[in-house]
């Protein structure tokens, strides 16, 4: 046995004490080894290749007790001794069945590196012991899944599920954050082979238990361990940015504005789509058209927006056109041009794209470069993924017929030919380009001899599509969202919500007994701007709405009427009247603003008072407290930014009313989805009661200054007023605003 030295470096500010000393039969059968820095220590077997690792801040030992196997493949069982590597910082243990684990201090000695040189590309699960988290623990795990889900220990529902990396509503973040007796931990990985599963075990008479596995398939051979001491939610949001950063996701709004001004526009700006101008269903075999119909003339289109802007007074709006290309919508991809003639044309198209920019919103156009079909002019089955035995992988079955998967590296050859992207800019001039299903679909892999990718090389194209298009156009962005995809884009449709749901599996968080946490907006708020996709009912939309507001994001609008909606009365309404439950309680316009308009106004007018300025004043920060007011967990408090920046938004999640203490209000009861925004320049509640005031079912108001002034010092005030009674208490004095009004506090 040969002694080795103490060594000590400095690396990046922190002291890193490395430690690599032999503790003969400590075990009374094997050395073990230790590596050390003023933050952890780890101890590993030299015979086994088990270990733990201690958190000095806490204290907190992962695993709880005993010591972690190194993993649970074969190769992994047998004896090791210490092989090459004598670096201070690292351990390197040969397994006599061959491969390799390396243990290693990283990040100025913050994190352990597991490094698995596997004998070969198969899979191997590894941490199930070592990240098993116990009941009497009281943990949980954060999985970076959408906006975020909080997966506690507790809970009645046993489950089993993989949150692979970059699938659909898998991890959208390589990261996933364990907290156990509050002691913080992270576990951050770069390789698309990564595939993380938790499992919650519940059985009656012994406590629960909730273990995250890793399973590392193909070139998956290394995952890191970051200990932070005593830490929650908030802890690991912070930690995990200033790892992104490093790594070169974070890049914030700001910087994508210097890169397209226009960018700046979609700051306060909702989501307003009109889906599908023109709708044509093919048959499966793209052969034969089953039916086609017209929603929105290109000039209708138009509009729509002048509508939005001139009617409903929404002064900014991300306005996305789909179904303007010559097949309809999701027909015939790749081939676009011309615009459908059913809808006007190329001319008409331009007009409509001219006049929605002229209002100030940013004008986009759906396309979509992964989905391939077989009436399509330039179809070929060369640009197709292929399965191992050479037959083209198929996608959905969408408008056009069967889709075909598109190999990422095509989709980018045919974005780039002259009849696609470039073509459309000079023909449209749109500032912003949608590409769909990009960010949505899991990574891929193909086997065609002529293109074979694997799943890390389709997300490496898909970047360089990304760049590509926002070239072309400015402002990029496409569908769900992805953290690789934050520095390549702008605007991510789909992270916040789905169909007014949390996620496309509408019963994700209940199937895996979890809360939805705003965890997307503690990291990156100040990066990129997102939205939810696909249509909902206004009339259940209460708690989307609550999402949103706690999110501080705008909404979505992706149900608009066909045609020049609202100068129709709207068809019979299912589901009873407008605004008389708490689900509907976004669509009254009783004594507001929008009283005696279109339905869907109304949705859109009170909603976007709310969300616009929330999201204007929070935009450039992050979500830097989350805090659970009560013990059922039911009303939520997000705090963005700090000092003149601070924005604090209160949300009501329970089915009851709920009271809270406000800072300009006093005590507020909040109904079920009810809130109340506090920010040096703007307030807006949905409210029971505030002020001293009481609402009845809910009023909704908005407060802004116009004078460039905080509003307690503000002597000009503009009031909107949704619905519900109109009297309001400000400063002492009280006002009766029906729609809106500028209000003059402190002039007599
Ligand atoms: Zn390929």
């Amino acid at each position: 046995m040969t002694s080795r030295n103490r060594i000590s470096l400095i690396q990046g500010g922190v002291l890193l004490l490395s430690i690599v000393v032999p503790l003969t039969a400590v075990t009374g059968r094997a050395d073990i080894v230790r590596l050390q820095s003023d933050l952890l220590t780890l101890e590993v077997d030299e015979g086994t290749a088990a270990w733990k690792l201690l958190d000095k801040q806490s204290g907190a030992l992962w695993p709880s007790e005993g010591m972690a196997r190194p993993g649970n493949v074969p190769w992994l069982q047998g004896h090791f001794s210490r092989a090459g590597n004598e670096r201070g910082d690292s351990v390197r243990l040969a397994g006599e069945k061959g491969g390799a684990v390396v243990f290693t201090l990283i990040e100025a000695g913050r994190a352990l590196e597991l490094r698995y040189e596997k004998p070969s590309d198969g899979t191997m699960r590894v941490l199930g012991d070592a990240l098993s988290v116990g009941d009497a623990e009281g943990g949980y795990v954060i999985v970076p899944s959408r906006e975020g889900l909080l997966v506690p220990v507790q809970g009645d529902k046993a489950f089993k599920r993989t949150f692979g990396t970059s699938e659909y509503e898998g991890c959208h973040m390589n990261m996933l954050g364990l907290v156990k007796k509050d002691s913080a931990l992270i576990v951050t990985w770069d390789d698309a082979y990564v595939f993380p599963e938790l499992e919650r075990t519940v059985s009656a008479g012994s406590p629960n238990r909730l273990a995250t596995t890793f399973e590392l398939r193909g070139s998956a051979k290394f995952l890191r361990l970051m200990p932070l001491g005593k830490g929650d939610w908030n802890g690991i949001a912070r930690a995990y940015r200033q790892y992104a950063a490093k790594r070169g996701y974070a890049v914030t709004l700001r910087e994508k504005i210097r890169r397209d001004p226009h960018v700046e526009l979609m700051v306060g700006a909702p989501d307003a789509k009109l889906w599908s101008c023109l709708t044509r269903r093919m048959n499966e075999e793209s052969t034969a058209e089953e039916s086609a119909r017209v929603h929105w003339t290109f000039d209708e289109a138009a509009r729509v927006a002048e509508h939005l802007r001139n009617d409903l007074q929404i002064e900014r709006c991300f306005f996305m056109v789909g179904g303007w290309t010559e097949g309809g919508y999701d027909v015939r991809h790749p081939d676009n041009l011309p615009a459908n003639p059913e809808c006007g044309g190329n001319a008409a198209l331009a007009d409509a794209v001219k006049r929605i920019q002229k209002l100030g919103y940013v004008g986009c156009l759906h396309d979509n470069v992964q989905d391939m079909y077989r009436d399509a002019k330039s179809w070929s089955p060369s640009f197709i993924e292929k399965n191992r035995d050479g037959s083209l992988i198929k996608g959905g079955r969408w408008n056009g017929g069967r889709a075909y998967m598109v190999c990422a590296s095509k989709q980018l050859e045919l974005a780039q030919r002259p009849q696609n992207l470039g073509a459309i800019r000079d023909l449209f001039g749109p500032w912003s380009y949608f590409i769909d299903t990009t960010y949505a679909v899991g990574p891929r892999e193909c086997f065609d001899p002529n293109h074979p990718i694997g799943r890390n090389e389709d997300i490496a194209w898909k970047i360089r599509l990304s760049d590509y298009a926002r070239n072309v156009f400015g402002i990029f962005g496409s569908e769900c969202g992805r953290e690789w995809a934050l520095p390549h884009s702008d605007f991510f449709e789909g992270l916040v919500g789905v169909s007014g749901h949390y996620y496309a599996n509408a019963k994700l968080q209940e199937e895996v007994g979890a809360q939805v946490i705003p965890f997307f907006e503690m990291v990156y708020h100040d990066c990129q701007i997102c939205y939810g996709k696909y249509g909902y009912r206004a009339e259940d939309a209460a708690e989307n709405v609550a999402h949103h507001v706690l999110c501080a994001r705008p909404l979505y609008y992706h149900s608009f009427p066909d045609h020049l909606y609202w100068q129709n009365k709207p068809s019979e309404r299912r589901g009873g009247t407008p605004g008389t439950s708490d689900r509907s309680s976004y669509t009254r316009s009783d004594n507001g603003w929008a009283q005696g308009m279109h339905p869907v106004d109304v949705f859109v007018k009170n909603t976007h008072e709310i969300l616009g300025p929330l999201h204007e004043l929070t935009a450039y920060n992050r979500l830097i407290a989350f805090e659970y007011l009560t013990d059922d967990r039911n009303v939520r408090r997000a705090t963005y930014g700090e000092g003149s920046q601070v924005v604090k938004v209160t949300v009501n999640f329970g089915q009851t009313p709920a009271e809270v203490k406000t800072e300009t209000g006093g005590r507020a009861v909040l109904p079920p989805w009810g809130f109340i925004v506090e920010a040096p320049r703007f307030v807006a509640f949905h409210a029971r009661s505030w002020n001293g005031h009481d609402y009845g079912n809910g009023a909704l108001f908005t407060l802004r200054p116009t004078d460039n002034k905080d509003l307690k010092d503000s002597a000009s005030v503009r009031v909107f007023h949704g619905f519900g009674p109109t009297t309001l208490s400000w400063q002492g004095r009280t006002y009766e605003v029906k729609r809106e009004e500028v209000i003059k506090p402190g002039i007599s």
